[in-house]
């Protein structure tokens, strides 16, 4: 797919923040219409992925669909942020991460909840799960919680349990992302579909929740700023950034 990046400079005045499955990935023709939307403005949209993929999955997937690259990528939920034109691994943010971290603890705390396997990952930057359903998740957290040991937990899709480190989460990884690249008064907005993107959908930006939204987002209150859109997926993005910046 074309489109024409040019904002790999600071400081980034106009930004689409996304999740990727589900949300910029799903609908091949809306993903056109909204790169053709951007690509007819005058002023260039930056691309922030925002993904729960490992950096080499979402690597396949932004190659597999033909995405354009991103600016700024952020990976394994919010664990770890890549910048730059060789998008290399922003340090400071995974220093923040291991600080209390204790991957191991997690995994220990998981053993013997029936209904909770283990995802195969290449790195612990986070613990995750699937889950047969919301009980085991439930037990995990509360096992987490009652042993005070340090984490996010989000739970998504019905299925997938991510144990971050605390601090962690799409929606702190954006922040810290807009903070160090993003000019005040910048033009944002943050497009999601499912759990782990909650916290990002409402960390105080111009949000769209696609049409095509998993259930756990339907619980989230209407508010000024959160668009609900009636098309899925990208079709919904560009719904949502024409409702906000025409
Ligand atoms: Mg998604």
């Amino acid at each position: 797919m074309t489109y024409t990046r040019c904002c790999t400079v600071r400081k980034i005045r106009r930004l689409l923040a996304t999740d990727l499955d589900g949300t910029f990935v799903g609908d091949e023709d809306g993903l056109r219409e909204l790169l053709r939307h951007y690509d007819s403005l005058q002023e260039p949209v930056a691309l922030v992925y925002v993904t729960g993929r490992h950096r080499k999955s979402a690597d396949g997937l932004i190659r597999e669909e033909g995405l354009p690259a991103p600016d700024i990528l952020i990976t394994d939920v919010g664990t770890a942020v890549f910048t730059g034109p060789g998008l290399e691994e922003d340090e400071v943010w995974k220093e923040k991460m291991s600080g209390g971290w204790r991957p191991d603890a997690v995994a220990e705390a998981a053993r013997g909840i029936p209904g909770l396997s283990r995802q195969d990952l290449p790195d612990d930057r986070r613990v995750s799960f699937y889950s047969d359903g919301p009980a085991p998740a439930e037990a995990l957290h509360e096992r987490l919680s009652g042993e005070s040991i340090p984490h996010t937990f989000i739970f998504s899709s019905g299925r997938d349990v991510d144990i971050l480190p605390e601090g962690g989460g799409k929606g702190e990884a954006l922040r810290y992302v807009l903070g160090q690249y993003v000019e005040a008064g910048a033009e944002i907005l943050v497009a999601g579909d499912s759990g782990n993107d909650r916290d990002m959908l409402l960390i105080g930006h111009p949000a769209v929740i696609v049409s095509n939204a998993q259930p756990e987002l339907a619980e989230i209150a209407a508010r000024e700023g959160l668009f609900r859109a009636t098309r899925p997926c990208a079709g919904g993005i560009l719904e949502a950034w024409r409702h906000f910046y025409g």
